[in-house]
């Protein structure tokens, strides 16, 4: 079985090329969406700064600069499709956009993780333009909860499931991809989104929940099933699992955010189809990306 991941990053937790394509390899993956992470440097906690090198090679655009996307593609065309989101604040976002698309062929306009509200104008002026140019929009959503006293940052991305909606409804040309626990803690109809991020693994989900609703509601709405969050929303109960995948076979792609096998063991215990296993590990994602 062919498989792509379809959400993932150039020099993450500590892998180069080197040990990117051989983590590949050893998880039967053929190739990788490989995104930029663009934000100000003031906008993402400190915990994530053991973990992306960007402040070390002097990255004037926040913690993944698209420069090494660029060279993970340069040097291993066959394994990798670069993707490529500007922070939408930026006066020339848009040029920034067309200019990866054009000239460095990103086919992907992501990850989008910027510390703003997803439906301002700026965003929505990026969004029209990334549905233009063929280029699925994977984004990052994540409430607001408040740590601890000794470390008050409390980050959040994108707004809420309702910023979603509108964002959706305002670009119906551009198709987007829900990530994060944000967008994931919806499956189920309760409030645990206002909570945590997290759910513990046992907490079946309850039938009606937003993320389910606004995929039978939008066509051009998808999801990534990377990271915890994708992963222990469909996780934490399997047999929701399974007719969610079914119901969304075709609007569902295998993704990892990471350099486990924890997705791929799931979604091969599920005993789903052939048919329907080929989609979400290569199907779907070789329809979004447009030549
Ligand atoms: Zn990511």
């Amino acid at each position: 079985m062919k498989i792509i991941d379809a959400h993932n990053h150039p020099d993450w937790h500590g892998h180069d090329l080197e040990k990117f394509i051989a983590n590949m390899d050893r998880y039967g993956i053929e190739q990788t969406w490989l995104l930029n992470w663009e934000c100000p440097e003031h906008e993402y906690a400190t915990s994530y700064r053991h973990i992306v090198p960007a402040s070390l090679l002097g990255s004037q655009t926040g913690p993944i600069p698209f420069s090494r996307c660029v060279s993970y593609k340069e040097r291993a065309p066959e394994r990798f499709i670069p993707g490529y989101c500007p922070d939408p604040r930026l006066p020339d976002a848009c040029a920034r956009l067309r200019a990866a698309h054009e000239i460095y062929g990103a086919r992907v306009c992501g990850e989008f993780k910027c510390r703003m509200m997803y439906d301002s104008p700026d965003a929505l002026r990026m969004f029209k333009v990334a549905g233009e140019l063929k280029m699925p929009v994977i984004f990052h959503l994540q409430y607001s909860f408040q740590r601890t006293d000794n470390d008050p940052w409390s980050e959040w991305w994108g707004g809420t499931i309702d910023t979603l909606e509108r964002v959706l409804q305002a670009c119906p040309e551009t198709i987007f991809l829900g990530h994060a626990p944000g967008f994931w803690i919806h499956i189920s109809n309760d409030d645990l989104w206002s909570k945590t991020n997290y759910p513990s693994a046992d907490t079946k989900v309850i039938p009606g929940g937003r993320t389910v609703e606004l995929l039978r509601k939008y066509s051009n709405f998808y999801c990534d099933m990377s990271a915890g969050s994708g992963r222990l929303a469909l996780q934490r109960d399997p047999e929701f699992a399974i007719n969610f995948l079914t119901e969304f076979q075709d609007r569902v792609v295998y993704a990892r955010d990471y350099f486990d096998n924890t997705h791929q063991e799931f979604l091969d215990s599920l005993e789903l189809p052939e048919t329907i296993l080929h989609k979400l590990y290569h199907k779907n994602a070789e329809k979004l990306v447009v030549e």
